[in-house]
């Protein structure tokens, strides 16, 4: 080869590294861009400030108040909230002169629900979404920097409900999954134990209010975590690793488990993973568990959040989700996650992310099915056993989850409570005073109708008591000492509607 041909060759290898070079960073792009659009970013945001008003001294006179063990509403209470508090709660009240007057006859005061575990994505107009259901309290469980930031500002004083916000989940991978996990599915990777201690200290500087743990964790990074944890006093929580046996989380600081499914599973894993063939006898084995469990869930002030909607409703998405679709509340939900994308399913038919493809069959959908009935049954085993012991049930819905509409999906958790066994103060319970308790620092009193108590309120039309399904019947919402007038909540709904319209590639 003379020296030309070389040259040339030379230039034409350039070349080709140039294109190829050129071709994967577009890759790279549109990846990006298609992740941005799944987490709800090709929607445009709605200005919240245009709801907001002013928060100005009200009272909510002679209304059904819902007492402090949550058992009974209380007639004919006057209501007065100032400052984002509330003031006083009595009968005939001298009210101060020039406050707003809300008439509550017929009406009945709860707390301010709060949803103990959603995905708010890169999808804002979920918050407005929230409080025009009531839910005056979110707990993120894959947070960011942006869902730190929203917290802080409607702390702030801007419109919004109350933010807790976890890191996103730890995970324990090699170099390059973890950076790959990293970018497609917001993981944070501890690589080895010894470096626990930095990742925890790095999201307690950064402000999160949880580290958030994975489902592949092994027992010594787990441990390495909980120590971790303890040191920067940080709440570990989050799934409980599918590879430990359940004495590994009784002898850890692990103060909650994101789902029900944590222990469903893990006694899944003692029976020796079920079938269709063996699911009665695995539900046999779950219901003598049960009661050992929950009390060992006590003993330690667990909490356990519930997500059993999801859980009932993965039977359906499997088999049947157009069917699920249509019942639920989807012009609501982000149309980017609705919709998936080329490289993640979405929620509607023939692209749901659940679903069971057609390969599979009529047999193939019916197996899934009858596979997830059984599942979702172990979990309501688990619930009525966890009740009966007193565990700190939260009520969560995995909000942003194919299938789960944020906010109309909490009435959704409380009534699927309430059909496997809790009573409807024990559902309301589950979304007030129980995860009040645990919103995180500076959450100060909340979770009651009580003097000194955040003014974080729904109003409603009828008894939550008497029927469960009457928390959707929402006349205004308090939130922060804001009044939301049902025209107010209307006009929040119809705009994030509009928002979703505009960015819908698939007519609903
Ligand atoms: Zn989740």
């Amino acid at each position: 080869m003379n020296r030309t041909t070389r040259a040339a060759i030379g230039k034409w290898l350039l070349i080709l590294l140039a294109v190829a070079l050129a071709l994967c960073a577009a890759s790279l792009l549109w990846v990006d861009h298609q992740l941005g659009r799944f987490a709800g970013a090709g929607t445009a945001v709605v200005d919240r400030a245009g709801f907001e008003g002013p928060a100005r001294p009200t009272a909510i006179t002679g209304v059904a108040v819902l007492s402090a063990d949550g058992e009974a509403m209380l007639a004919d209470r006057d209501v007065l909230i100032d400052q984002g508090r509330i003031v006083a709660v009595g009968t005939g009240l001298a009210l101060p002169e020039g406050v707003d007057r809300v008439d509550g006859s017929g009406r009945y005061l709860i707390p301010g629900l709060v949803d103990a575990h959603v995905h708010l994505k890169q999808s804002p107009n979920d918050l407005l979404v929230y409080l025009a259901n009531g839910v005056t309290g979110v707990r993120e469980m894959s947070g960011n920097a942006d869902h730190l930031a929203w917290r802080d500002a409607i702390e702030a004083g801007r419109l919004g409900p109350r933010l807790f916000v976890a890191s996103e989940k730890l995970e324990r991978h090699g170099w390059f999954t973890g950076h790959f996990q990293r970018w497609t599915r917001n993981r944070i990777n501890v690589r080895a134990p010894e470096h626990a201690d930095a990742v925890v200290r790095s999201l307690a500087a950064d402000g999160y209010d949880a580290v958030k743990l994975g489902s592949l964790l092994d027992h010594e990074t787990y441990r390495a975590l909980d120590r971790a944890a303890a040191g920067a006093g940080l709440p570990l929580i989050g799934h409980y690793p599918v590879a430990l046996p359940l004495e590994a989380l009784w002898a850890s600081g692990q103060g909650e488990l994101a789902h029900i499914e944590e222990i469903a599973k893990a006694l899944d894993a003692e029976f020796g993973w079920f079938g269709n063939a063996d699911a009665d006898e695995y539900l046999r084995f779950v219901a003598r568990r049960s009661d050992e469990v929950a009390a060992a869930l006590a003993e330690r002030n667990i909490a356990v959040v519930t997500s059993l909607w999801l859980v009932e409703s993965i039977a359906l998405q499997k088999a049947a989700p157009a069917d699920l679709v249509a019942e639920i509340e989807l012009r609501y939900a982000n149309p980017g996650l609705v919709e998936g994308t080329p490289l993640s399913k979405g929620w509607l038919p023939g692209h749901n992310a659940y679903e069971v493809g057609p390969e599979a069959g009529a047999a193939g959908r019916e197996a899934a099915a009858a596979y997830w009935a059984t599942f979702a049954e172990a979990h309501r085993i688990l619930l009525r056993a966890m009740r009966d012991r007193g565990v700190a049930l939260m009520a969560g819905t995995d909000a942003n989850t194919a299938g789960v509409v944020p906010g109309f999906s909490l009435h959704d958790e409380l009534q699927s409570l309430v059909s496997a066994g809790l009573s409807p103060a024990q559902s309301l319970r589950s979304a007030t005073a129980a995860p009040a308790a645990r919103m995180g620092r500076g959450a100060g009193k909340a979770g009651r109708v009580a003097p000194g108590y955040r003014a974080d309120m729904v109003l409603l039309r009828a008894d939550p008591l008497l029927d469960i399904a009457n928390t959707r019947a929402i006349e205004a919402v308090v939130v922060g000492g804001r009044v939301l007038d049902r025209g107010r909540l209307d006009a929040m709904l119809a705009a994030v509607a509009d928002a979703n319209d505009g960015s819908r590639t698939i007519a609903l």
